[in-house]
């Protein structure tokens, strides 16, 4: 089985799209939205997705895609608690219906209603909510809510503790990632995804996060960002900071995903990361939608990459699905409870 952990609804009907204009307005003074969220037909979803991310997925034998609202479009930074609570819950709740619509295809993973400055313990509600309503199997946790001016402390600090306690209470892993970049230095996806996951890397590097919650477990999207490409940096980093060998110090609880896009990227990871550490995911339809005039495959065909390599059966199986199961028990049970 091959399973996608990483995947966005950037595909969502217009309606919602509607309704985020509009509650953005009317924090200018504009009409408020309807606040039971936008009016979308099932019909909607099913040809939002079948023509788009099931349609690929078929096409690149992907059996199941984590499904989570679009990343750039949680936008934290915009409005007040209240603003980021109203788009979450709308956004996880399609999210919940693009799996309940596709349960064999798609499973949940939801946004949090982050907001700059503003305790993260308050996102637990939802959180609680979406386990009991969606059963999702992963959150994707902001490490910056400001939107590119890195006002949160890091994510070793207390701050954040209150989530991962209910992270680990409800077995579930968190995806480290930022949304839009208002900071005009970041480019939102070239360079603020990429910067995040580095800085996710060292932050993890420099504290003793796992010594505190061993349970925890946590993906760093995009390949690891520079992370991998730079691993000596690292490894040398950490021994200057008197801490453990990175792979005690952090292979035990972080995981990187294969977006990464182009053949000699993934080579680079697969050759510096252990095998049990990587697990296959596209991204798609996300940052990179074209395909690639030196391969004629789109840059997002990143299974045609872990193919290509040179992998073991063993290490491949790992990837594909084994890992992705062990680190998102809930999946695991999920697909099990289907005879997968
Ligand atoms: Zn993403």
């Amino acid at each position: 089985m091959i399973i996608d952990i990483h995947g966005h609804y950037t595909t969502a009907p217009a309606p919602l799209g509607q309704w985020r204009d509009a509650q953005l307005a009317a924090l200018d003074g504009g009409q408020p939205p309807a606040s039971q969220g936008p009016v979308i037909s099932d019909d909607q979803i099913r040809e939002s997705i079948e023509t788009n991310q099931l349609r690929l997925m078929n096409e690149r034998g992907i059996d199941v895609q984590i499904f989570s609202p679009r990343a750039s479009f949680m936008a934290h930074h915009a409005g007040d608690f209240e603003t980021s609570a109203a788009w979450s819950r709308h956004c996880n709740d399609l999210i919940g219906r693009v799996s309940e619509l596709y349960p064999d295809r798609f499973v949940p993973s939801a946004m949090l209603p982050q907001s700059p400055g503003i305790d993260p313990a308050t996102v637990i509600d939802e959180l609680e909510r979406c386990v009991a309503e969606h059963d999702i199997v992963a959150v994707n946790l902001n490490p910056d809510p400001s939107g590119g001016h890195w006002t949160s402390p890091p994510l070793t600090d207390e701050h954040w503790f209150p989530v991962y306690e209910k992270l680990i209470e409800h077995e579930l892993p968190v995806m480290v990632h930022v949304s839009t970049s208002i900071n005009p230095a970041f480019h939102t996806t070239g360079a603020h995804y990429l910067n995040a996951d580095t800085t996710a890397v060292m932050q993890l590097l420099t504290g003793d996060l796992f010594a505190t919650f061993p349970e925890l477990k946590m993906i760093i999207p995009h390949g690891g960002g520079a992370a991998p490409y730079h691993w000596g940096r690292f490894r040398g980093l950490a021994m200057m900071l008197d801490k453990p060998p990175v792979e005690e110090h952090l292979l035990n609880n972080i995981y990187f995903d294969t977006c990464v896009y182009h053949q000699p990227g993934i080579d680079t990871l697969l050759e510096v990361i252990p095998h049990k550490n990587i697990m296959f995911a596209s991204e798609m339809i996300g940052a990179v939608r074209t395909e690639d005039p030196n391969t004629g495959h789109y840059f997002d065909d990143t299974a045609r990459y872990i193919q290509a390599a040179e992998l073991s059966d063993a290490s491949k199986q790992s990837i594909f699905e084994d890992t992705a199961r062990a680190v998102h028990p809930r999946l695991d049970r999920r697909l099990t409870a289907q005879g997968r």
